[in-house]
Formats: structure tokens, C-alpha cells, sequence
């Protein structure tokens, strides 16, 4: 992308729509780019599919994403969340993409978006139904339907195991040349999270992957570096640090895969 497209593309005022297939997907996933998006003054709507009935806990679910996005800036009023059988929460159902793609569309045109910003065609996570998303926006942008250099952004997939090595992937990612990584400040990690009294004085990072081609212009999230997040954290323990991972185990059951790697995490001896 051209740095004057980029700039376009970042300027204040723009319409950005978060698609998301489950409530909790832009807690887990997008959090840093929406506050990140918010700083550059877009506007942004989110766009959710389904909602996250898969344990039967859909009406508590869809509260919990409204929070979620009041917490994020999100209002109310820029949320939408299509609770239709149709778009089941399962990763073994695949939802219609022409029909997904009609919806989406139409969500388009009606708040006048101008940028969007979904998961890739790895779903990041790997479930079909993120996956289903990109499908989508793949077929709107084929068929000719999206106006000529509508930019979408998506979500690089890395692996499951380092998608959920949390703080611990940041040597991975420090490697790879195409990973971009936004590293929240103090402030916007409370907004990310629900307050929690704690008398500690600790300090904390979250580190996400935010879009492929998003490069928020220079001392616009005047945040450290990644090995400077990482390095700080190291240096600055007292007495420890905890990594927290989100409802995952970090287990070999957990995340299905057999590296040696995991088994060193979880080996007391080690
Ligand atoms: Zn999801």
C-alpha cells in the first residue's frame, strides 16, 4: 500500500467495520486495533454473526459483547449482532457464504464504510466460522460488488500454538518479518479489561497482532517496542511474572498439537 493510500486510510472520520462470527472475537482478537483505530478518530461499527450459542449461553453473550464494545468505544448503536439459525456458532457448520456476503454488504453500504477490517482466510484461530468471514469478503470483492480499492484489512493466522503462547510468542514474533504488533499502553490495557482491585503495584502488557498493511503512523500509539514490552516485563519482576493465557490451558490437549515445547511449559522439573 501506497504511504498516501495508508495515510487516507488512517485518517480521522473514516467508517471502519469490525466483522466478527462470535461475541468475544474482538475482545480476543481486534481489541488493540479497534483502540488503536479509535485514537485515529474512526468511527468504528462492529458487525457480529453469530451469537455464541454454542453453550447455550447466547442471551448472556450477546450482554457481554455490548460491554465489551462500551469498554472498547464502541456504542451501542454501532453494534450489530445477527442471532440467526443460519449462522449457528459451530466450527462444523459451514455457514452460506453468498448469503453471508449479501448481509455484509448491505451493512456496507448503509453506514458507509469505507474500510473493513475481519479475520484472514486462516480465521486466525482456525474455526470455520472466522473463516466463513473472509470467504465472504473475498466473494464481495471478486464479483466486482465492493468499489474499485475498498481496502480490507485481516488478521495474519500464525500457528495455534503461537496464537496462544500469549506474552511468550513475542520472541516468535520478533523473528518474523511480517507480523505487526501493537503493543497497548497502561491506560488502554485497563479499557481492555474489566477494573480488578489489587494493591500490587505490577505492571502489565497486552500484546496482540493487529491487521496486515495497518501501520498506525509513527508516535500515534507511542507504545515500546515488542522486545522492549518484552524486556521490561523481564527486568522490571520483583519477584515474578505471571503470563496469562485466555481460557486456554496451554496444554497439548488444549491446543492439539504434540510440540516438545509445550511438555517443557507445563514439566514442574523444568
Ligand atoms: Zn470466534
Amino acid at each position: 500500500m501506497k504511504s498516501q493510500e495508508q495515510a487516507d486510510l488512517l485518517g480521522g472520520g473514516s467508517h471502519t467495520l469490525l466483522v466478527i462470527a462470535h461475541p468475544d472475537d474482538e475482545a480476543m482478537f481486534f481489541a488493540p486495533t479497534v483502540l488503536g483505530l479509535a485514537r485515529l478518530r474512526h468511527r468504528v461499527f462492529l458487525l457480529c454473526f453469530s451469537a455464541g450459542n454454542y453453550y447455550n449461553q447466547g442471551e448472556i453473550r450477546k450482554r457481554e459483547l455490548l460491554q465489551s464494545c462500551d469498554v472498547l468505544g464502541i456504542p451501542p448503536s454501532s453494534v450489530m449482532i445477527i442471532d440467526n439459525r443460519d449462522f449457528p456458532d459451530d466450527p462444523c457448520v459451514q455457514w452460506n457464504t453468498e448469503h453471508v456476503a449479501s448481509i455484509l454488504l448491505q451493512h456496507i453500504e448503509v453506514n458507509s464504510i469505507n474500510l473493513v477490517v475481519t479475520f484472514d482466510a486462516g480465521g486466525v484461530s482456525g474455526h470455520s466460522n472466522h473463516v466463513a468471514l473472509y470467504a465472504a469478503v473475498r466473494t464481495l470483492h471478486s464479483e466486482g460488488k465492493l468499489p474499485k480499492g475498498f481496502p480490507v484489512l485481516t488478521l495474519q493466522s500464525v500457528s495455534v500454538l503461537r496464537k496462544y503462547l500469549s506474552l511468550l510468542d513475542l520472541p516468535f514474533s520478533l523473528l518474523g518479518t511480517c507480523d505487526v504488533l501493537f503493543v497497548l499502553t497502561s491506560k488502554e490495557v485497563t479499557r481492555a479489561k474489566p477494573p480488578v482491585p489489587y494493591y500490587d503495584p505490577c505492571e502489565a502488557m497486552l500484546v496482540e497482532s493487529i491487521p496486515q498493511g495497518l501501520d498506525f503512523p509513527n508516535a500515534s500509539t507511542g507504545d515500546p517496542s515488542t522486545s522492549q514490552a518484552w524486556l521490561g516485563l523481564l527486568t522490571g519482576a520483583h519477584s515474578s511474572l505471571d503470563i496469562v493465557s485466555f481460557y486456554l490451558t496451554l496444554t497439548n490437549n488444549n491446543i492439539h498439537t504434540w510440540e516438545p515445547f509445550v511438555q517443557e511449559l507445563i514439566d514442574p522439573s523444568i
